[in-house]
């Protein structure tokens, strides 16, 4: 039977590869062979349970049985919904609400937080019962193989302005498509062994599940707790003789600080790429210099588009102070920019960043009006419907014919890597007792999001923050909180953050 959905990848690298280490982390390692088999138990579990064609949430730390459990619900069909370990209940209600999932992938450990929670009928399924399962081989393939290439194979869930988490939708194909450029375009092979930094449920994760399942490489996974001590992750590149890293600038601009690059031996890596945010040519120029000859990558993409969209091999040195281009458009997608009459903008000209392509995501988890909203016909070509991703960034081309970023048209920023809507963190604020209003402005030279809120009362950051956590994630939170009797507003009655950036550090404030 053909199969069109993405898991094929692990039947074609469990074929080729069998004996080969897949993947390790702190307290496991599968060759090729085990991971399609555990990945095939797990199917069969979730079949089982009824999860036919459903979203399957996967509420378990960063690990290979996560891996697992994403493979495995390929293989029963299903589209699966990694959330992070740590993530604020009344953010998963949130999330439970949008997607209203066939099972909940859980273990002994985590499972009691689900309780009190109203799961909206999914069935909640301990990992090793469901790795224990008998396996009916034919009703596996068959679910499978009822996939179509354009069907969601994950759905991640990212920030969303009015507080609600939205649930960015990825066909099989943008994977497949996506997979083939990253092994393309780096030259990897079955002696390539990536170091996995990003969380499972931040998209810049599918470069190194799918990149190295594509090559029959192995994927080590980086403990969390060692992805705070840059001092000491040189050491683990060189331990695990890792050859690959696709990490978030944010982390490699903590190491090139920490001087761990002084003196760092580390022959078998090839290749230093990096997504999410800009990278600072002064921390990207102390890694050249510690690695040189080996390839450097700035690559481009939001969670809409599978993972990334453009990207830039890094081929000269660039002064402090230059801008560091995102490059050109990635096998399979094209990119625009747009002025805001729909028409392409002058070399040179910024306007926003338009992407088409098989990497565009479906769109918002059951969300039509969000998705119509960012999600258009190109407006150069609407005789067939072409799709397009309005990503709300700002570009222009230069006059190299090289993308240049230039930020952010919106509310949108970006917090050591993390993207946060501040609309989100304002509308939680809201739900703290004797808040009336809140804005949050982002503190780009102090790296901190400041909150001002409306109150008649004190309230200290730190419980206040603890507050917060209860409805969104620890990296979203202030670092900042000014109290104030009235908001400014601006004649046309809209919050006047410009006024509050003026403010930015002023007095009667609280930092952390
Ligand atoms: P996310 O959805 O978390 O991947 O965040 C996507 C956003 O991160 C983009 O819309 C950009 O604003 C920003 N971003 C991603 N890659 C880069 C890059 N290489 N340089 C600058 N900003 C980036």
């Amino acid at each position: 039977m053909r199969i069109h959905s993405a898991v094929r990848l692990l039947d074609e690298a469990a074929a080729r590869f069998a004996d080969r280490c897949a993947v390790e982390d702190e307290t496991a390692s599968l060759t090729y062979a085990q991971y399609r088999d555990t990945a095939r138990k797990i199917g069969a579990g979730l079949l089982a349970a009824g999860a036919v064609r459903r979203p399957v949430v996967v509420y378990l730390p960063k690990s290979a049985r996560a891996l697992c459990v994403f493979l495995g619900a390929q293989y029963a069909g299903c589209p699966y919904a990694p959330v992070d370990a740590h993530i604020p209940m009344a953010r998963l209600d949130k999330i439970i609400d949008s997607l209203r999932p066939g099972c909940i992938v859980t273990d002994g450990t985590l499972a009691p937080n689900l309780e009190g929670l109203d799961l909206r009928g999914a069935k909640v399924c301990l990992y090793d019962s469901l790795a224990a399962s008998a396996v009916d081989g034919e009703r596996l393939d068959a679910a499978a193989g009822a996939v179509n290439d354009a069907d969601p194979i994950y759905i991640m869930y990212t920030s969303g302005s009015t507080g609600t988490p939205k649930g960015v939708t990825i066909p099989h194909r943008g994977i497949l498509d996506y997979a083939d450029w990253v092994v393309k375009t780096f030259g990897f092979t079955e002696e390539t062994v990536m170091a996995g930094q990003a969380p499972f449920y931040f998209d810049n994760s599918t470069f190194d599940i799918y990149g190295s399942i594509r090559c029959g490489g192995k994927l080590v996974l980086i403990p969390d707790a060692l992805v705070l001590y840059p001092l000491r992750l040189p050491q683990f590149l060189a331990e695990k003789e890792i050859t690959a890293i696709f990490w978030v600038p944010t982390v490699l601009i903590n190491i090139a600080n920490s001087g761990a690059l002084e003196g760092a031996d580390l022959p078998a890596l090839r290749t230093v790429a990096f997504c999410g945010e800009v990278m600072p040519n002064k921390q990207l120029n102390v890694w050249r210099r510690a690695l040189p000859g080996r390839t450097f990558a700035n690559l481009y993409g939001p969670t809409e588009i599978t993972d990334v969209c453009c990207y830039y091999i890094v081929d000269r040195e660039f002064a402090d102070s230059e801008p560091l281009p995102i490059g050109k458009a990635c096998e399979n997608m094209r990119v625009l920019i747009l002025r805001e009459d729909g028409t392409e903008a002058a070399a040179g000209e910024q306007g926003e960043l338009c992407v088409l392509g098989s990497g565009v995501a479906l769109g918002y988890w059951n969300a039509p009006e969000l998705t119509a909203r960012a999600f258009c016909p190109n407006p150069a070509n609407r005789a067939w419907g072409e799709r397009m991703y309005r990503t709300g960034d700002l570009a222009f081309w230069d006059g190299d014919g090289l993308l240049q970023f230039c930020g952010r048209r919106d509310n949108q920023i970006k917090l050591k890597g993390n993207r946060i809507e501040l609309g989100e963190l304002e509308t939680a604020a809201m739900c703290v007792e004797g808040v009336e209003n809140a804005a949050a402005v982002f503190d780009k030279e102090r790296e901190r999001i400041v909150l001002f809120v409306e109150t008649q009362g004190t309230l200290p950051l730190r419980r206040f923050n603890l507050e917060l956590k209860k409805h969104i994630p620890q990296y979203m939170l202030p670092g900042q909180l000014v109290p104030m009797e009235k908001l400014p507003h601006t004649p046309n009655d809209k919050i006047d953050r410009q006024a509050l950036k003026a403010k930015l550090d002023g007095e009667g404030s609280e930092h952390v």
